[in-house]
């Protein structure tokens, strides 16, 4: 089996997109990301700071607003109405979760489609169903460039996406459907999971159940992308991540991602590309 190294996947795209970057700015085209943050959630602040680093490092420049945990939610609109309106602003992220008086729905859809980088506005949404282009969700994404690093042909392939959230199942089902999967999608009620997965030539695995996809649900030859991330005590009483699937168990597999070090570091440079890709589309009008 060979291991999928999502880190070294991740770091190349990185490279591609800071290059795009530069090319866009002898263009005269800076290209910009707005990150808001509202309230201070530990873990939202550590993933705020790891995107404003990574987005530093690829040059893009970065517009931050840190707005208190009372924000209302008419201010919270106004700010995105102003970066919506925003020419130096091409992408525009909005750290979930969102303070229990805010409706995250009314925010996430004001983004305007063009510059939704995380790609869950619902017209984004309604362009991957309809497979007519549009931001695709950041995790996604990064699952269909892992699986791209192995798998050249895709038509006909059986696909069995596990986890149906609107920010990893359903999107990655409809990329997988995009290059001709046929595509199972399950979820927590599904029936007689093992055996569906037994069929399967792609497993994507995103349910955040630890170890769930044994290594006898798999077939010789599959290829395995695990987005789930549980936090574990271990013996010692520090804490390990632990994926979906039984990563030691998949020898036979024909490559899989592990956790961590697979999906993981895809995401945010995804979400860097998404920015880049936002940029060029508003370049050409
Ligand atoms: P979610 O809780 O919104 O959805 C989980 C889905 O899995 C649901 O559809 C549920 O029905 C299904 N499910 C749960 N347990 C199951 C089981 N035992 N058998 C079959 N189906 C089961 O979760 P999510 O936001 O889609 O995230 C899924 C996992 O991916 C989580 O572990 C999350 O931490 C991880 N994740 C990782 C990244 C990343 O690597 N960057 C990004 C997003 C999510």
């Amino acid at each position: 089996m060979t291991p999928i190294d999502g880190r070294a996947i991740a770091l190349e795209l990185s490279r591609q997109t800071a290059a795009d970057v530069a090319a866009l700015a002898a263009r005269g085209v800076d290209v910009g990301l707005a990150v808001v943050l509202v309230g201070n959630d530990p873990a939202s602040e550590v993933y705020v700071a790891r995107k404003m680093a990574e987005t530093a490092r690829v040059g893009i420049r970065s517009f931050e607003h840190r707005l208190p945990a009372d924000t209302s939610e008419a201010a919270l609109l106004a700010l995105i109405d102003a970066l919506n309106k925003d020419a130096a602003v091409h992408g525009i992220l909005v750290q979930l979760p969102l303070p229990g008086h805010i409706e995250a729905g009314r925010v996430l859809d004001r983004i305007a489609p063009g510059k939704d980088v995380d790609g869950f506005h619902p017209v984004n949404v309604g362009r991957l169903s309809s497979g007519t282009g549009g931001l695709v969700p950041c995790t996604p994404l990064g699952c269909m460039l892992l699986l791209d690093s192995v798998i050249q042909e895709y038509r006909g392939l059986n696909a069995v996406v596990i986890g149906k959230s609107n920010i990893v199942g359903k999107p990655v089902a409809m990329l997988l459907l995009e290059r001709e999967c046929t595509v199972t999608i399950t979820h927590i009620e599904t029936r007689g999971l093992a055996d569906i997965v037994r069929g399967a030539d792609i497993v994507v695995a995103a349910a955040g159940a630890p170890r769930l996809v044994r290594g006898d649900w798999v077939k010789p030859g599959a290829v395995v992308i695990d987005v789930g991330i549980t936090r574990v005590a271990r013996e010692d009483g520090r804490t390990r991540l632990v994926g979906d699937t039984a990563f030691d168990e998949l020898a036979h597999a024909r490559a899989a991602t592990p956790v961590p070090g697979g999906v993981g570091p895809m995401t945010i440079a995804c979400l860097l590309a998404n920015t880049v890709r936002a940029a060029t589309l508003a370049d050409r009008g």
